[in-house]
């Protein structure tokens, strides 16, 4: 709970480069050496978007080696399924229906590190988008647990590139935002801003959009945007039963509500979500042509 405890436990940056396995580590597993008697360490890792595959190497050692991992359902079933059962917790959501609380989750970390072990924090994608590895980072430093982020691969840009969309393009858009569908976009007070993502010009990537999708349409067809602006929905990317749909802002809900398009589902909007179309024929990714 110390607010100060950071630096007791030798985290203030010099202990672990990233690179000096040999020399300072023992074993190479970096769980000891750096944090003071008994101490553990955190990795917080991400699982990428689904598939195995994509996985990184590292993310996957370190899945191995650790006597813990902290997961949720994000990291789909395929990658929860290559964890042996003795070392799995899972901290998503509970049989009632009810999520876990950051704050319960929070604590566990600190509480198995405390207990000296190596725990492995897992989560969907890249665990510092949307993620809330940083509420988790800042928590571990709060407690003088040493700690690691390992980025995964993100589905804002790995869910649209399965489906054949780049975020980017040279003819169609240089610039990309990311944002959360879950704030009421109605709301006053709402940290989207939806006129001036409208105003980019750009790409736009929303995660966690499927609920909300009506209202954040409908916010930007009024900040200007036109009903014909290509638009698709990726489910479950790389998952086994990834689904694809299309449309525009104009035909995107009624696509959502006769697919059942559910989360979780990313929401690409802009001219480039129209590439599918053009690569679908030779598009070789596993589910990318199904609809
Ligand atoms: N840290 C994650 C995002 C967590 S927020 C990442 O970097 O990917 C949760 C949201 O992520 C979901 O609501 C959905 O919008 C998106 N998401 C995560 N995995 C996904 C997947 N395999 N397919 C589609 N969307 C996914």
């Amino acid at each position: 709970m110390t607010e100060d405890g950071a630096n007791d436990h030798g985290i203030d940056g010099e202990g672990d480069d990233g690179h000096g396995s040999d020399g300072e580590g023992d074993d190479g597993h970096g769980s000891d050496g750096e944090g003071g008697a008994g101490i553990g360490v955190v990795y917080l890792v991400g699982s990428g978007p689904g598939d195995p595959d994509l996985l990184t190497v590292k993310a996957e050692r370190l899945m191995d080696e650790a006597d813990v991992v902290l997961h949720d359902k994000l990291p789909g079933p395929e990658i929860l399924g290559r964890i042996p059962e003795e070392k799995r917790e899972d901290v998503g959501k509970r049989a009632g229906g009810e999520w876990t609380p950051q704050e319960y989750t929070n604590r566990r970390l600190v509480e198995l590190a405390e207990e000296g072990l190596t725990v492995v924090r897992l989560k969907g994608g890249d665990p510092f988008v949307f993620g809330r590895g940083g509420e988790e980072a800042e928590h571990l430093a709060a407690n003088g647990i040493p700690f690691e982020v390992v980025p995964g691969v993100t589905s804002a840009i790995a869910g649209p590139a399965v489906a054949g969309i780049p975020v980017t393009h040279r003819d169609h858009a240089s610039s990309v935002s990311f944002v959360t569908g879950h704030e009421d976009p109605t709301k006053e007070e709402s940290a989207v801003d939806w006129d001036a993502l409208a105003a980019t010009g750009g790409t736009v990537v929303v995660l966690m959009g499927v609920g909300k999708l009506p209202d954040y349409v409908a916010e930007l067809r009024r900040a200007g945007l036109d009903a014909d602006v290509p638009v698709a929905l990726v489910e479950r990317a790389t998952w086994p039963d990834m689904r694809v749909a299309t449309g525009t802002l104009g035909t995107i809900v009624d696509v959502r509500d006769e697919a059942g398009i559910r989360p979780p589902a990313i929401t690409v909007i802009g001219e480039v979500a129209a590439t599918r179309e053009r690569v679908l024929g030779f598009l070789r990714n596993a589910h990318g042509g199904s609809e």
